[in-house]
């Protein structure tokens, strides 16, 4: 019961991880709250749940347009309710329980183990645990290695270390572009070195003179000395110098001290991590090297030694894939088994198409376009993703083989995340098929027409009609179209654009509502392959690895923060020259309200002191949706000079005239973003620059710039990326529709190519998961994907 309870726990628990920032689902949480409501009203009668939904449903109105420090109190009121909901467990059992059956009752709620109060549960649920197994598996954020402690006097650059100090002195400073950076000399009987946070002034507080404190980080080096840069820090506990080696480290919530957590896990995996039963068949566990589960999970928490840390993670990492594998073939396999739509290919018609074209395609998307239109002719519903970095010419192989489904008396629809974004693609492709009328005797121009969501009524119910009666051969809109009560005469084809904010929801929302059409998603995100083989391991790929001729390469300039002057000047120049700029404002982790609020200060120090004459507009991710469209709106149709905006902001705009790309706090970003931050520009016949500017990058960072500044080639960032920063931050798994990943990192290439490999392998003996040493494991994937939603 109340799947609908335990996915809005899951996406609460992930905004509030985001910081509130009501982009846990797409589109913000009010959008998603109907559709939970009528979810969530439809699993129960329970007169006492169906108040909670009310009241929950309630609480969470206009939760969009709130501060967020509301927005906060609001998701932690909900997620407490939700918490409560949880059955309560008698506090004492009297009678010990009769049988115990290996598994059971590790889906029972935190509150069953002795000492958890409801107010404990609801903090353990801040964390995302409220299954007894949930809590197995909230894994250490990092170990400290209490016998491998050093003294500042040992401290080598480089090196990661955990050391104990106590805080000598504490200084807050500002940047000059607004930040904050906190000061901490720390000492012990041999030495002092300092440790220095950005933007994190409440530390400042916390960092009392003569406090003891632990501090875990790399040491890095600035101006020739050693210092720590954000390193992770927590008061010192004494006891476990002398009590333990290898001391587990948890992520942290309010109300849960570090020791409580400890010993509440200490207990909990002592009981119950021996009766957790093992999924994984022998024979899969003995040919890979694999720890049992009980071993891996005591170890995970509890590790006898480094050695054992890294074969538990290996062995949960190796779940964690192999799950999300076997749930994608599946899913691969469920769409693929529909009766699809055969198309037969018209290439006296294509080459007409390919012949209005003002250019010829390049190698590389002749290549993605007849794969493509392989697919459309065959009776399984392709799924399909088209990589291309942006600028490579997505747009026109998706324009012809849509035009082969219109051929073959389909409808097609083309989704872009954005309104901007989908005016855009319906201008293009009216324009790519303009020319085609006069080489057309028999065959009629397909109809095209947009649909979003800012149309009049009137026009979006006469569009609406036209779908319906099979008029419109092709629509192109925002997700709105699949999502809202449009229904198709026929659709035989979807194309979506930008596949991380889409793919799998939206696969999902169309087959629920009765359509098979062929699916093609398209990213302009540099997927490495292996990568993309996990996270769209149900989707076949096509890549474009090509830009048609002639593009010019954007100049990339890495500068010191006193260049900044000159910076600008480069930039007036450009605007001299008739042409437009972006300046992107440094990234801040912290909230979303800060980053907003030095991003305006920012605008307005630009415009009244920098560019008093010219036009500058303002864009960031707390501005209502219409706001930034019309923002956007205004650059596009170049009556804007300069759009100044945050990072959260997708300036998914085509803006040919644009050419200078100025990133402030460059070194904040990782390789990929930087990327596609640079692809903004040099879309037009105009040479472009994109500018770097950051204050203090540590070493790791500097690497970055320079990588950015040496390359333009997409993919070779992304898989630099991978290396540097790990995938979490590269790409966030949520995104993509995939479920969290407790312990595996995708970057784990090595553990993900054999956990493919052994999923392959049993999903061709047994796809069903039917035989009796795959149930275990059929139970497993099914929880896993549980709340993902498209695995039925
Ligand atoms: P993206 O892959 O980023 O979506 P688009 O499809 O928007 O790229 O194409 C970018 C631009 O390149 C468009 O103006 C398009 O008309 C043009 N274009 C596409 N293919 C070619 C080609 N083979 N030769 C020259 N220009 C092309
Ligand atoms: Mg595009």
């Amino acid at each position: 019961m109340a799947s609908a309870f335990e996915k809005l726990t899951k996406i609460l628990t992930l905004e509030r991880e985001q910081g509130c920032r009501d982009r846990a689902v797409i589109g913000g949480l009010e959008r998603f709250l109907p559709l939970w409501h009528r979810e969530a009203r439809e699993e129960t009668e329970d007169p006492r749940q169906v108040q909670l939904i009310e009241e929950i449903a309630a609480l969470l109105q206009g939760y969009g347009a709130k501060e967020q420090e509301e927005r906060e109190r609001i998701v932690t009121e909900v997620l407490d309710k939700l918490a409560e909901r949880a059955p309560q467990a008698p506090r004492a059992p009297s009678v010990p329980r009769a049988r115990e059956v290996p598994g059971l009752d590790l889906d029972a709620p935190v509150t069953r183990l002795t000492g958890i109060s409801t107010a404990y549960a609801r903090r353990l649920a801040r964390l995302g645990v409220t299954t007894i197994q949930d809590l197995l598996y909230l894994v250490p954020r990092r170990y400290d290695d209490f016998s491998a402690l050093k003294t500042i006097n040992k401290l080598v650059y480089g090196e990661e270390v955990t050391i104990v100090g106590t805080v000598w002195d504490t200084k807050v400073r500002e940047t000059r572009s607004g930040g904050t950076v906190v000061t901490t000399v720390l000492s012990d009987a041999t030495g002092t070195i300092q440790a220095t946070w950005f933007n994190q002034p409440y530390l400042a507080r916390q960092l009392r003179p003569g406090r003891q404190i632990v501090i875990s980080g790399r040491v890095d080096m600035y101006l020739g000395r050693l210092t720590f840069q954000s390193p992770s820090w927590e008061p010192l506990e004494k006891e476990l110098i002398h009590t333990a080696r290898l001391v587990p480290v948890y992520p942290l919530t309010k109300g849960l001290s570090a020791r409580w957590l400890r010993r509440l896990m200490k207990r909990t995996v002592d009981h119950w991590a021996p009766r957790v039963p093992e999924h994984l068949p022998d024979h899969v566990r003995e040919r890979e090297g694999l720890l049992d589960l009980p071993t891996a999970l005591r170890q995970i928490h509890f590790p006898d030694n480094w050695e054992m840390v890294r074969e538990a993670r290996r062995r949960l990492s190796f779940d964690e894939f192999l799950l999300i594998q076997l749930g994608v073939l599946r899913q691969r396999r469920n769409w693929q088994k529909q009766v699809g739509r055969p198309m037969t290919m018209d290439e006296g018609l294509l080459r007409a198409f390919l012949d209005t074209l003002p250019f010829t395609l390049t190698e590389a998307q002749r290549r993605a376009l007849r794969e493509i239109l392989g697919d459309l002719q065959r009776s399984r519903p392709m799924s399909r993703l088209l990589q291309g970095d942006v600028g490579s010419g997505k747009t026109v192989v998706a324009a012809a083989a849509m035009l082969m489904a219109v051929a073959n008396g389909y409808q097609a629809v083309l989704m872009a995340p954005t309104e901007i974004l989908a005016e855009q693609h319906y201008r293009n492709v009216s324009d790519l098929f303009r020319n085609l009328a006069p080489a057309l005797s028999e065959f009629a121009v397909p109809t095209i027409r947009l649909l979003i969501g800012s149309l009049p009524r009137s026009e979006k119910e006469r569009v609406h009609e036209e779908i319906a009666t099979g008029e419109v051969d092709i629509v192109v809109g925002t997700h709105a179209l699949i999502q809202e009560g449009v229904s198709f005469k026929d659709l035989g084809f979807a194309v979506i654009d930008e596949q991380h904010r889409f793919g799998v929801t939206q696969r999902a929302a169309l087959r629920q509502k009765g359509y098979f059409p062929h699916v093609l998603v398209m990213s302009a995100t540099p997927i490495p392959r292996t990568l993309a083989l996990t996270v769209y391991g149900d989707l076949d790929i096509s890549v474009i690895d090509e830009l048609p001729p002639g593009r010019q390469e954007i100049k990339t300039k890495w500068l010191s923060p006193r260049e900044r002057e000159r910076a600008y000047s480069f930039v007036r120049s450009q605007i001299e020259k008739g042409r437009q700029a972006f300046i992107i404002c440094p990234l801040i982790e912290e909230s979303e309200k800060i980053e907003t609020r030095a991003a305006v200060a920012e605008y307005e120090r630009l415009q009244r002191e920098i560019f008093p004459d010219l036009r500058l507009g303002l864009l960031h991710g707390r501005m209502k949706a219409g706001k930034k469209e019309e923002i956007m709106g205004q650059f596009y149709r170049g009556e804007l000079d300069i759009l100044v905006s945050t990072p959260v902001v997708e300036v998914g705009i085509d803006v040919p005239n644009a050419t200078v790309m100025l990133i402030e706090g460059a070194d904040r970003f990782g390789l990929a973003q930087l990327h596609q931050f640079r692809g903004r520009v040099g879309r037009g016949e105009h040479p472009s620059y994109c500018l770097l500017l950051a204050d203090s990058p540590g070493t790791e960072a500097e690497e970055r710039l320079k990588i950015i500044e040496s390359t333009q080639d997409g993919f070779q960032l992304a898989e630099e990326d991978l290396k540097m920063r790990g995938p979490g931050e590269f790409f966030g798994t949520r995104q993509s529709g995939l479920p969290d990943l407790k312990v595996a990192k995708l970057s784990d290439v090595a553990i993900l190519e054999r956990a493919r490999a052994e999923a392959l392998e049993i999903f061709r003996r047994d796809p069903d998961l039917e035989a009796p040493e795959h149930a275990l494991l059929a139970q497993k994937v099914e929880e896993f994907w549980r709340g993902e939603g498209d695995l039925s």
